[in-house]
C-alpha cells in the first residue's frame, strides 16, 4: 500500500513510522515541518520524507494525495497549553488547514484515516450534571455518547470542538457522497519521543509527563498538580495505540470505512496526584542515581496560575474500546506500571545520553 503520513513528525507520527517501516510491505510519503524526531529514519528504505507545511504547500501536498492509496491525517497542535495561549491558531491548523487536506482526498477519491481526540467528548455526563464523576465512571462509547463541551469563555475546548466539527464535516460527506474515512480518538499515549522537557527547552509547557519527568531529572522545580491533580486519566503505552492505528490503516477486514475508534487502555486510570506518586518512587526504585537531584516535592498549583485564564479540565477520560477489539482484534496490552516505567526509561536513557556528553550542564545553566 502507498501510504502518507501528513504529520509524521511528532510523537504518534514518529512511532507510527517506525513501526510501518519494521512491518516492511508498504510505500511510505511522510511529510512534517519538522525532521527533529524522524532523524534517525530519514535513510531508511521504504520511506520518502518531504518537508511540507499542510498551510502552504497546497499543491505539492495534492500531488502525493494523488498517488496515495490512504492518507494519514496527523497534523495537529493538540498540547492544552496551546488550546489557552493560540485558540485561534489551534481551531485554524485543526479545523481550517485539516479540511483541506479533507477536500483533497474527496477530490482524488482517497481513504483518510483523521486523528481525532478523546477530548471531542468533553466533560462526562456526570461533572455536566454535578455529579461525582469517580463514583459514575461512564466509559465513552464512539456512536452512542454524547459530547459535553464547557463554556465559550473556557476557550481551552476550541480544541475539542475544532476536533468535533471537523470529525462531523466528514460523517457529513460520508452521509451524501460515499467519502471513504476512519476517525481515531486517541486516549492520553505516552512513550518514547512523547515531548521535549522544558529545562532542556528553555521552558514551555508540555503535557503532564514531561513536567514530571523534568522535576525528577533537573530539580528546578515541584511537581505540580493542577488543582489538586484530582481529575483522572488512563494512559495507553504508545506501542499499543500503533498496533491499533496500523490495523486501521491497513482496514484489511475492510470493516473501517465510516467508523470512529477510540483507542485507549481503560484498565490504566489513575489520578494526576497517583500519577506523581508514582512516578517519584518508580524514578526512586529504578532509576535514581548519585548525583540525581533530591526527590522533588508534590504541590497544588491554580489552573489559573498554572495555564492563564480559559482552562477548564476534562474530569475522567474512559475509553469503551470494544468497537477496536471486536472489529480489529486488537487488545492493548500494556499496564501502568509498564506504560510509566518504560516511558520513564526512554526519558533517563536521554538523559543520561546528555550526562555522558556533557549536554545537561548546559541545559541547566539555560534555563
Ligand atoms: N497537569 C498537572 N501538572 C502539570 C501538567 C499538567 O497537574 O505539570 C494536569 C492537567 O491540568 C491535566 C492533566 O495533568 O489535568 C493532564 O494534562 P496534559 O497536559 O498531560 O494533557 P491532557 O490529558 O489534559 O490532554
Amino acid at each position: 500500500m502507498n501510504i502518507l503520513l501528513l504529520g509524521a513528525g511528532g510523537f504518534i507520527g514518529v512511532n507510527l513510522t517506525e513501526r510501518l517501516l519494521k512491518d516492511g510491505g508498504h510505500q511510505l510519503t511522510a511529510v512534517d515541518i519538522s525532521e527533529d524526531k524522524l532523524e534517525h529514519l530519514l535513510d531508511a528504505p521504504g520511506l520518502n520524507y518531504a518537508h511540507l507545511d499542510i498551510s502552504t504547500d497546497e499543491a505539492k501536498i495534492e500531488e502525493l494525495v494523488k498517488v496515495a492509496d490512504v492518507v494519514v491525517d496527523l497534523v495537529a497542535f493538540a498540547n492544552p497549553a496551546l488550546y489557552v495561549e493560540d485558540p485561534v491558531g489551534v481551531y485554524d491548523l485543526n479545523f481550517t488547514q485539516n479540511l483541506k487536506v479533507v477536500d483533497q482526498c474527496r477530490k482524488h477519491d482517497k481513504r483518510l484515516v483523521q486523528f481525532s481526540t478523546c477530548e471531542v467528548y468533553g466533560l462526562t455526563a456526570a461533572k455536566a450534571f454535578g455529579l461525582d464523576s469517580k463514583e459514575n465512571p461512564c466509559p465513552f462509547n464512539e456512536d452512542e455518547t454524547p459530547l459535553i463541551m464547557g463554556p465559550i469563555k473556557n476557550h481551552r475546548w476550541i480544541y475539542a470542538c475544532a476536533k468535533q466539527l471537523l470529525e462531523r464535516v466528514l460523517h457529513a460527506y460520508r452521509h451524501r457522497d460515499g467519502f471513504r474515512y476512519s476517525i481515531i480518538r486517541p486516549f492520553n499515549f505516552v512513550g518514547p519521543r512523547i515531548d521535549y522537557l522544558p529545562s532542556e527547552a528553555g521552558g514551555g509547557n508540555p503535557r503532564v509527563f514531561s513536567h514530571f519527568m523534568d522535576s525528577l531529572l533537573y530539580g528546578t522545580k515541584p511537581m505540580q498538580l493542577v488543582d489538586g491533580g484530582e481529575v483522572f486519566r488512563a494512559y495507553t503505552y504508545i506501542d499499543d495505540a500503533v498496533d491499533c492505528i496500523v490495523r486501521v490503516i491497513e482496514n484489511k477486514k475492510g470493516n473501517c470505512d465510516g467508523e470512529i475508534f477510540n483507542v485507549g487502555q481503560p484498565e490504566n486510570e489513575l489520578t494526576i496526584a497517583e500519577l506523581a506518586e508514582r512516578m517519584r518512587d518508580v524514578f526512586d526504585k529504578h532509576f535514581r542515581q548519585e548525583g540525581d537531584p533530591p526527590r522533588p516535592e508534590i504541590v497544588s498549583i491554580s489552573s489559573e496560575e498554572f495555564y492563564g485564564a480559559g482552562y477548564e479540565d476534562c474530569d475522567r477520560r474512559i475509553a469503551d474500546v470494544t468497537k477496536a477489539k471486536t472489529l480489529l482484534d486488537w487488545k492493548p496490552q500494556y499496564d501502568i506500571d509498564q506504560v510509566i516505567f518504560k516511558t520513564m526509561e526512554y526519558f533517563v536513557d536521554e538523559h543520561r545520553k546528555k550526562q555522558a556528553n556533557g549536554t545537561v550542564a548546559s541545559a541547566v545553566a539555560a534555563v
